[in-house]
């Protein structure tokens, strides 16, 4: 095989999602740099790969990957891959990219399964502007700022999410955007117990709560774009933030009129600058 990094996706439940492309690669490489070694060398047994398998994961150093990359520029080709679905998705990869890449090395996606997009492809929300927000931050209040400052995001926003905090995190979005907001729910893609589900954040709610095995599994949440209604302000609201900002700076103003009519300050200072930009 050309020597290169080959950043192979391997399944994410259904082991027959594995490609024929990625198999010969697992089978042609020198080496698998892998997230879990004795979890990939399950997958390998599975397919008859006895291609030697070594560790390489979030807290690997830098020396390692250039370690990698130096093999890689001595000319053997290596596979890197993650426990499941796309290796640097929510998962080791980009670091050793770089460092290989930094090396002038090549490095050659060999693409599959993940969960992000299978949970995009099927959840009947738009598709056609669409941002990965990955995991929201475990503690509370860390979330529901990082919550608050995507409240307005006009393409539809993809989450990771663990069963654990699937009710906590789905009560903090009804708390913050409202019970109407459209959104999706994609567990255990691809495995006997899938379940993709698009309704409001308040029936996403109702449902996990009422059915402990709706917060099994592994989760992928969707929530729909902001509607275009509400990313227009309301006349009297929008005459007075004009008016308070010409007093204070826009974020002030922003900040004490989200207090008051309980709008995201986000949303109401971009509105003033698009505003601004349309006088
Ligand atoms: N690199 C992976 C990918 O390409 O999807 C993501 C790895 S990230 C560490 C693991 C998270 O992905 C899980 O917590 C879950 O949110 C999501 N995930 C992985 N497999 C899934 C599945 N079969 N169904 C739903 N979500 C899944």
């Amino acid at each position: 095989m050309e020597p290169a990094l080959y950043v192979v996706a391997t399944p994410i439940g259904n082991l027959a999602d594995l490609s024929q492309r990625a198999r010969e690669t697992l089978a042609g490489v020198a080496v698998i740099a892998a997230e879990d070694t004795r979890h990939s060398g399950q997958l390998l047994k599975h397919e008859g790969i006895s291609t030697p398998l070594m560790a390489y994961h979030e807290h690997s150093s830098a020396v390692a990957a250039d370690k990698l990359a130096g093999r890689i520029r001595a000319g053997e080709a290596v596979a890197l891959i993650c426990d499941a679905g796309t290796p640097s998705i929510s998962d080791p990869g980009y670091r050793l990219v770089r460092a290989v890449q930094g090396l002038g090395c090549a490095v050659v996606p060999v693409p599959g399964a993940c969960a992000a997009i299978a949970a995009l492809s099927a959840a009947g929300l738009p598709t056609d502007r669409f941002s990965f927000e990955g995991f929201l931050p475990q503690r509370r209040e860390a979330r529901r700022k990082r919550i608050e400052e995507l409240a307005t995001a006009t393409a539809t926003l993809v989450f990771y999410e663990a069963p654990h905090r699937i009710a906590a995190t789905l009560e903090d979005f009804v708390d913050l955007l409202g019970p109407d907001r459209e959104a999706a729910f994609a567990r255990e893609l691809t495995k006997r117990f899938e379940t993709i589900r698009r309704a409001t954040l308040g029936e996403l709610l109702a449902e996990v709560l009422e059915d402990e095995n709706q917060a099994r599994g592994e989760i992928v949440l969707l929530l729909g774009p902001t509607p275009k209604e509400s990313q227009q302000l309301e006349p009297k609201l929008r005459v007075l933030l004009q008016g308070m900002a010409e007093h204070m700076p826009a974020r002030s103003a922003a900040k004490l009129l989200s207090s008051y009519s309980g709008l995201p300050s986000r949303q109401l200072y971009e509105s003033l600058h698009s505003t601004r930009g349309s006088e």
